[in-house]
């Protein structure tokens, strides 16, 4: 979306294609960190954006025996908006496209599912639809996440993920804070956002154990969040089909591209949710892209000797963020998830933080605006037809 925004943004004819009605599915991350913002000011749209419900969080809370551990700090941070807004991401995307749509070149067909590509002479000139309709273009962008269909085309890097997610949500209390809260105990971690009403919680568990955890039912899984999270309420949960299987994936494309075919976000680079990040680079994705392609793209030029610029430019972002989450699955989350009841304080690097305030602007800083960020210069040649 934020792709068809710059594209149309620029004078090109764009079409999103989405094959969901809405962009309704509570899987979807809720981050947007200031590094986004900061690309929504440069566009004139965080004002807009911050008028719409969301709940900051200017810092980051690790709890273990109902005692709080600060490890990250974002409000100490030099940008336009030192926070992470916590808005659920359909709302996030439709604000893109509200905004979007005053462009005259920007187009978009919901239920609209892409089911091949369209190739001649080794050149993607297209895409097929699953009604067997043809969408002819000069240039594909394929920002269809982690099961793409540019990866049946495109060569795809595993890196290991041992960890996987179960995703439910509860009631707030009225004694529970905002804020995002990783909660620890008992060999379990539980992950708090804040949406509003509720909290949207990812249980973390080793990966492959979701089978075994469900087939216990929902006794035995209610006791490991309530030792991790002793004041969460989980009446809510009524029955162990509540909780969600997310499968995490961690990997990357080692070419993002072929003539007439270019993959960003979680197509090029499937992001582990630890960090929070996933969305944020794949905005900055679509920031490169269009810095690098739309100005060219719109005064008709061809692009595909410029395509692989694009990998170019994300690929250190990428592997260092990905660098850091198996870091942080290997040394920090799996010993808490092997050592159980055992576990009695906090990894060191997180009692480093809470210890000295100065640290936490580190994590703060990685996690909220990245490395390498972004600035948008792809042009702005078409003019707004209507104000949202
Ligand atoms: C459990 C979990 C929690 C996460 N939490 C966070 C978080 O809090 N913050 C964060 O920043 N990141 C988080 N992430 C990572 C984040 O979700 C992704 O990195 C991010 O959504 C990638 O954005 P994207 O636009 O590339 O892909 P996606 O968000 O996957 O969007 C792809 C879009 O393409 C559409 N699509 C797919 N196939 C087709 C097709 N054939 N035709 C037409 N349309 C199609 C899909 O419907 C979808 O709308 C989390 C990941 C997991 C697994």
């Amino acid at each position: 979306m934020m792709a068809g925004f710059l594209f149309a943004r620029a004078g090109c004819r764009v079409l999103v294609l989405e094959k969901h009605k809405d962009f309704f599915r509570d899987f979807r991350g809720d981050t947007v960190h200031p590094s986004t913002m900061e690309i929504l000011d440069e566009l004139g749209l965080l004002q807009r954006f911050l008028k719409r419900p969301h709940s900051k969080i200017e810092r980051a809370e690790l709890m273990l025996r109902r005692r709080a551990w600060r490890i990250a700090d974002f409000s100490r941070l030099k940008t336009v908006a030192p926070f992470i807004a916590m808005m659920p991401q359909w709302d996030f995307l439709d604000f893109l496209r509200e905004e979007a749509k005053a462009y005259p070149g920007f187009n978009l067909a919901m239920t609209t599912e892409v089911s091949g590509f369209i190739e001649q002479e080794g050149r993607v000139t297209g895409v097929r639809l699953q009604d067997g309709r043809e969408v002819r273009a000069r240039l594909v962008i394929a920002a269809d996440g982690r099961t793409s269909i540019a990866r049946q085309t495109l060569p795809v890097e595993a890196l290991a993920a041992p960890i996987d997610v179960l995703w439910f949500h509860v009631s707030k209390t009225p004694h529970h804070e905002e804020g995002l809260r990783f909660m620890i105990g008992g060999g379990a971690i539980i992950v708090l956002q804040d949406r509003d009403t509720y909290w949207q919680c990812a249980f973390v568990i080793p990966k492959g154990d979701s089978q075994k955890l469900t087939a216990a039912g929902l006794e035995p899984v209610r006791k490991r969040l309530a030792a991790a999270a002793p004041d969460l309420d989980l009446s809510d949960l009524k029955d162990i089909t509540d909780l969600k299987l997310l499968s995490v994936q961690l990997d990357r494309m080692t070419c993002w591209s072929k003539p007439g075919l270019l993959a960003i976000g979680d197509a090029a680079h499937a992001m582990s949710p630890i960090g929070g990040v996933g969305i944020n680079l794949a905005i900055q994705d679509a920031v490169a892209a269009a810095n690098v392609l739309a100005g060219p793209l719109a005064q008709g030029r061809g692009v595909d000797s410029m395509l692989d610029q694009v990998r170019h430019r994300r690929l250190f972002p990428t592997r260092f963020i990905q660098g850091a989450q198996r870091v942080i699955q290997d040394r920090i989350i799996w010993p808490i998830l092997q050592q159980g009841d055992k576990l009695d304080k906090p990894p060191l690097i997180a009692r480093l933080f809470d210890r000295f305030p100065p640290l936490r602007v580190v994590p703060g800083r990685l996690m909220g605006l990245g490395i390498r960020r972004e600035r948008v210069r792809s042009p702005v040649t078409s003019m707004r037809t209507t104000t949202p």
